[in-house]
């Protein structure tokens, strides 16, 4: 199957698009108080400061440390819900990453997580393959 360039676009534009409406609800999350990206628990403490004066907090409950607003932030579930659309379409990694702007070791990690998920419907397509 051939990958049609206007569908990766579309979907660039629907991502585009879906940032911008992101951008204008950030200021309302930034008055949030701080909880852990990781557990979600809200038992944490300041820790310290990171080079460029952020203050760094720590999470109690697991440990991990974090900033509020990091400068490299997660990917965001629309990015990570394009990617699966791309990754359907067989375009190959490098090009997904100058696509979404996700870097190559992440996606890497993303790869082997979904494909470490699917292992039973491989198997069932190879039974039905044999039969
Ligand atoms: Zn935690």
């Amino acid at each position: 199957m051939q990958t049609s360039p206007i569908i990766v676009y579309l979907l660039v534009l629907d991502l585009v698009s879906r940032i911008k409406r992101l951008d204008s609800t950030t200021s309302a999350q930034e008055s949030t108080p701080s909880s852990c990206p990781r557990c979600g628990s809200s038992h944490t403490v300041k820790n310290s400061h990171i080079h460029n004066g952020k203050p760094k907090h720590l999470c109690k409950n697991c440990g991990r440390q974090y900033t509020i607003n990091p400068i490299k932030s997660e990917v965001s579930s629309e990015t990570k819900q394009l990617i699966n659309k791309l990754l359907l379409e067989r375009i190959s990694l490098k090009g997904i990453t100058r696509v979404t702007g996700v870097s190559w070791s992440w996606l890497q990690n993303y790869v082997n997580d979904k494909l470490s998920q699917i292992p039973r419907q491989i198997k069932v397509q190879l039974n039905q393959k044999g039969n």
